[in-house]
């Protein structure tokens, strides 16, 4: 089977909302096998839709519309869909009752144009959507096949996932399942080196290789008759790819590096503090958004002044003077003096120069030294970064997430 999707809002056109539906009904898609050529984005204008539909109908069986639901007079997906398919609109019983019901729970009154959204194109099926009033559609004539979707993104993929989902299912032949590989401590030119054999001639499954901040993912994708045949497929390709890159592979899917940190310490039954400079408290931030992270951090201290690096830490004034406050001394100062004062087993510091200024040739804009200590373990790197201010700050996080997470490792 193959689709398009189309979205409808002139905010999306106007750049003020951006276009997650579609990036999500392409995953979707994409994961049930259905291939996609096509995506069009069109303004609440009727002739335009009208437009997009019959040229999206004439290439493929299937399109899905997102928005341009609601109860509005520029709420016109429904009508056009039902116009470009030479429908009419009739009035969709069980919609109405739901509509009445949502106003009489909500506490609301409805208003004529709330009618209009219970009007679906004749032979159409309403969705529901316990999110929202504007209901979904799906239609089909003449082999062609359209898909009415809601815009706000709480209501569409409940929607898409409790009723389109199933439908798609039961009439796409095969599956195409995905899991990404994400590593860390390698960069992109280098692994393509190490696994530039797998990377060449593959087929099926695919292997892609994504780098992005301070990272790079691996995404192999295997088209097959059943899930558990795409899922050993991968599963079989994945474990080559660990055999070779071991331990550069941090973690799967939507894991995150201070998840896998988190989790380390959670293992081992230890707790960590760091203190931060040039990060700006990005490290305390990026381990606090891990849930169940307040088993295992102590707390992190934004150090930015050299007073503060004296007074919370107990950092000398004369270290200042001979080193300077970016030095290997200074971060290791930092890790013991938080780690001492929190009474954690584990201890970061953390001080660079982000820029854009305050760089000089000796210390450039990028250089960062951090330390890490703890049971048997005193480490302290320098490390140059280039980017700005906010890619900086997140590599530099990245880096040390990376580096206790190497560390932490049985
Ligand atoms: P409603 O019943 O809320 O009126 P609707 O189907 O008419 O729903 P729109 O009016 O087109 O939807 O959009 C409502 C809101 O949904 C937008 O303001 C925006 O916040 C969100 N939205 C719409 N389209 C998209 C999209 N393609 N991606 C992400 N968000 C979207």
């Amino acid at each position: 089977m193959r689709a398009e999707i189309i979205s409808v809002g002139t905010e999306l056109l106007l750049g003020e909302i951006v276009d997650t539906n579609a990036v999500f009904l392409s995953q979707e898609l994409a994961a049930l096998g259905i291939e996609l050529y096509h995506r069009t984005t069109v303004g609440d204008n009727a002739p335009r839709l009208k437009q997009a539909l019959t040229e999206a109908l004439a290439r493929v069986d299937l399109v899905i519309t997102s928005g341009g639901l609601g109860p509005t007079n520029d709420d016109l997906t429904k009508e056009t869909v039902a116009e470009a398919l030479g429908l009419s609109l009739v009035l969709d019983r069980s919609s109405l009752e739901w509509i009445e019901e949502y106003f009489a729970r909500t506490g609301r009154s409805m208003t004529e144009n709330n009618y209009k959204q219970a009007l679906i194109p004749e032979g159409g099926v309403a969705l529901p959507n316990p999110k929202g009033t504007a209901p979904g559609v799906s239609v089909r004539k003449e082999g062609k096949w359209v898909v009415c979707l809601p815009g706000p993104p709480r209501e569409l993929i409940p929607m898409f996932r409790d009723h389109v989902r199933p439908l798609l299912q039961a009439e796409s032949q095969g599956v195409i399942r995905s899991r990404v590989l994400r590593l860390c401590g390698m960069g992109e030119s280098v692994l393509v080196k190490e696994i530039a054999d797998l990377l060449a001639n593959q087929t099926n499954p695919t292997l892609a290789p994504l780098a992005s901040e301070g990272e790079v993912r691996l995404r192999i994708t295997a088209a097959a008759e059943t899930v558990a045949q795409a899922e050993v497929a991968i599963a079989d390709l994945e474990s080559k790819l660990r055999a070779r890159l071991g331990r550069t592979i941090y973690g799967v899917d939507d894991e995150t590096l201070e998840a896998v940190v988190v989790s380390l310490l959670q293992e081992r039954g230890e707790t960590l503090a760091v203190a931060e400079s040039c990060t700006g408290g990005l490290l305390a931030n990026r381990i606090t958004d891990v849930p169940g992270a307040s088993a295992v951090f102590d707390r992190g201290v934004v150090t930015y002044s050299n007073r503060s690096k004296a007074e919370l830490l107990g950092i000398p004034a004369t270290v200042f003077e001979r080193v300077g406050a970016v030095s290997t001394e200074v971060a290791t100062l930092m890790a013991q003096g938080v780690r001492d004062r929190a009474g954690s087993d584990w201890g970061v510091g953390i001080t660079g120069i982000a820029g854009p200024g305050g760089g000089t040739a000796e210390k450039p804009v990028g250089l960062v030294y951090y330390a890490l200590v703890g049971p048997g373990v005193n480490l302290v790197r320098e490390a140059r970064f280039t980017g700005d201010r906010q890619q900086i700050k997140r590599r530099t996080t990245q880096t040390v997430l990376d580096l206790l997470r190497r560390t932490l490792l049985p």
